[in-house]
């Protein structure tokens, strides 16, 4: 068998279930590694509440260094109420915001997918969301949570304003719209922009950047413009009639959450956060479960982790050219679904209740 080079994983459980999930996904790399002779190197650090308990800070400079060397970052979860009350930059969500923006991980995919096998989990009717399987493109690493000014400041009459700016430039906008222009051509081609443009100068921009761009290069993929509120109206309306939305950082934190739910539970749904290539053509990435850190089942053994094991099939087919492998790693989580097997969260009358490391074991004999 031919052996690629060695490829650096860099594991980030973080807090709450995060090194639950991610002691899932290691033993899965590991299989890949013993099995398909894949050289992947892994390695593990702190972040999030967790480096902050030992070193004071969320991230420390030797991880985000390590972060900045390695080619696929898998993060677990960070967070949790023990560091709710920390001043804003000690808290651990800023470790997050730091790799995004460090490493210009400005892409953020996250495919919204009704699993049949799922179908009743979701609060919407069973014909509404069958079959779904929808790709929100998220832009990370603009827009009105990174704008300046900003901040809290008092004013004349005694009372105080808090300021954020939400601002875009073309090239912010075309690089994320390449990106799902890109992905519909290998999906179902139909791309959907939602901004306000109605209201926002930033939103008018979006658009008429959107529409120049498709009509230079995407011409052959469809494309409409949405309101991003009639958007969130549509998602629970008909789904359905969506392949890839793209949106910004905020309408698309909103509308990527409220996809995730018609599919039935977070701990289904991973996601990829991508930057931008180097001169080598390698690309920066982040993938995660688009969970968080659930503190209230932590500690339990009773966490899914099939979001972190689909976010490593999502690294395998974006980071690592590994197309064959993901559709492995992909066919064996919807074989162990069809066996009946359910970590608490997806249970259901007739299945059989699993635990996180019973669930992870499961999928590896599949995998087999
Ligand atoms: P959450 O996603 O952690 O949990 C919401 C609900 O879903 C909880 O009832 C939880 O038990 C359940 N849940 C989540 N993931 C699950 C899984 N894999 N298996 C089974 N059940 C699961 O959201 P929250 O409660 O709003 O936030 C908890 C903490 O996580 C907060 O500190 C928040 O800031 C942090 N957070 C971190 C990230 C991240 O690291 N990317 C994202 C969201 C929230």
């Amino acid at each position: 068998m031919i052996k690629v080079k060695k490829r650096k994983i860099l594991l980030l459980p973080g807090d709450g279930i995060g090194p639950e999930v991610i002691a899932e996904l290691k033993k899965i790399i590991n299989w890949f590694n013993d099995k398909k002779s894949l050289d992947f190197e892994i390695d593990q650090e702190l972040v999030g509440g967790c480096s902050y308990d030992k070193h004071g800070t969320p991230i420390t400079d030797e991880v985000f260094y390590k972060a900045l060397e390695s080619e696929v970052i898998m993060l677990g979860a960070v967070g949790g109420p023990t560091w709710d009350k920390l001043e804003f930059s000690k808290k651990p969500e800023r470790a997050l915001l730091k790799l995004r923006k460090e490493l210009k991980l400005f892409a953020n995919l996250r495919p919204a997918i009704c699993f049949k096998q799922l179908v009743d989990a979701s609060t919407l009717k069973p014909e509404v969301v069958s079959g779904l399987d929808i790709m929100i493109v998220r832009e990370l690493t603009g827009g009105i949570y990174f704008g300046e000014p900003r901040g809290i400041k008092p004013i004349e009459n005694g009372e105080r304003k808090g300021i954020n700016t939400h601002t875009y430039t073309t090239s912010e906008i075309t690089r994320v719209a390449r990106i799902a222009f890109d992905l519909a051509r290998k999906r179902s081609n139909k791309v959907t922009s939602c901004e306000k443009s109605n209201v926002m100068e930033a939103g008018q921009l979006w658009k008429e950047e959107v529409q120049e761009l498709h009509e230079k290069e995407y011409k052959d993929v469809e494309l409409s413009h949405m309101l991003a509120d009639n958007c969130a109206m549509q998602l629970l309306r008909n789904p359905k009639q969506f392949d890839v939305i793209v949106t910004d950082n905020l309408f698309g934190d909103m509308l990527s959450d409220q996809a995730s739910m018609l599919t039935g539970s977070l701990g289904l749904l991973p996601s990829a956060s991508l930057g931008a290539k180097n001169k080598d053509g390698e690309m920066r990435a982040m993938y995660e479960p688009i969970h968080g850190s659930a503190p209230d089942i932590a500690g339990k053994g009773i966490a899914n982790p099939i979001a972190s094991i689909l976010s490593f099939a999502m690294a395998l087919r974006y980071s690592l050219d590994l197309d064959k492998e993901a559709d492995i790693l992909e066919k064996a989580v919807q074989d162990v679904l069809n066996d009946g097997l359910r970590t608490k969260d997806i249970m259901s009358e007739g299945m059989k209740e699993t635990s996180t490391s019973a669930m992870g074991d499961a999928i590896i004999s599949k995998l087999q």
